[in-house]
């Protein structure tokens, strides 16, 4: 059902779109994980960037610039995105696929684990999308909101897990890396934050919404 829902909306509300249905297919014959965002999610960053007047955006996770492609397209021809990637086999996959998308010359790959890339990056960005290893959570939402003008949008994927964050007992690294992130959160006053639960075909999941205080 969940699946048959996000179908009947992306038909009506995405609809074709070559530059990103090419991407998840060279991503699929690169043998890349289907883990990009669904196209509901996509949009919806599309429209965040867009009503902030986004014209830079971070994002720490790029796998093959499905998500990078829907942030680029929300800026004008002089933005940019900024996104972090650890593997060059997916940087590659990302390039190939932004170019095709037409929007290759509005996005920089920065290659290398982001603990080490994040720390040399320039803002202010006006958001932040953080969707890479779910460990490190807490440390890439500490430089999202340095590198961040104040009002900026700081969006974490996958915050949810299926509900493993609340099970005490779960001690996976990713379940324990979202809960740090969560009391992280909880602590800063440099942000006010919120979490949406969903449901779609990747199953369910939330993110993570905060603005940057002035
Ligand atoms: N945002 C993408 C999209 O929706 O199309 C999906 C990103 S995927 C969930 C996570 C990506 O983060 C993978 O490509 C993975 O290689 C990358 N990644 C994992 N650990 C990382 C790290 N330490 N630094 C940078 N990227 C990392």
């Amino acid at each position: 059902m969940w699946s048959r829902v996000d179908e009947f909306y992306a038909q009506r509300l995405v609809g074709d779109d070559e530059g990103l249905s090419e991407a998840l297919r060279a991503n699929a014959a690169a043998g890349l994980p289907p883990i990009d965002v669904t196209p509901a999610l996509g949009k919806l960053l599309h429209l965040l960037a867009r009503s902030v007047g986004a014209r830079r955006i971070l994002e720490v996770g790029t796998l093959g610039g499905y998500s990078t492609i829907w942030l680029a397209r929300a800026l004008p021809a002089d933005g940019e995105v900024v996104t972090c990637e650890v593997s060059p086999r997916h940087a590659d996959v990302a390039r190939a696929n932004l170019d095709r998308a037409g929007v290759g010359a509005r996005v920089r790959i920065v290659l290398g684990p982001a603990l080490e890339t994040l720390p040399d990056l320039q803002g202010p960005f006006d958001m932040v999308f953080v969707d890479a290893d779910k460990v490190s959570n807490a440390e890439y939402l500490d430089h999202a909101i340095r590198l961040s003008r104040p009002g900026a949008l700081v969006i974490v994927d996958n915050v949810v897990r299926g509900g493993r964050v609340v099970d005490d007992a779960d001690d996976d690294p990713a379940v324990v890396g979202t809960r740090r992130l969560a009391d992280a959160l909880a602590a800063d006053p440099r942000i006010s934050a919120t979490m949406v639960q969903t449901v779609a075909a990747k199953g369910y999941d939330g993110f993570v919404l905060g603005v940057v205080e002035g």
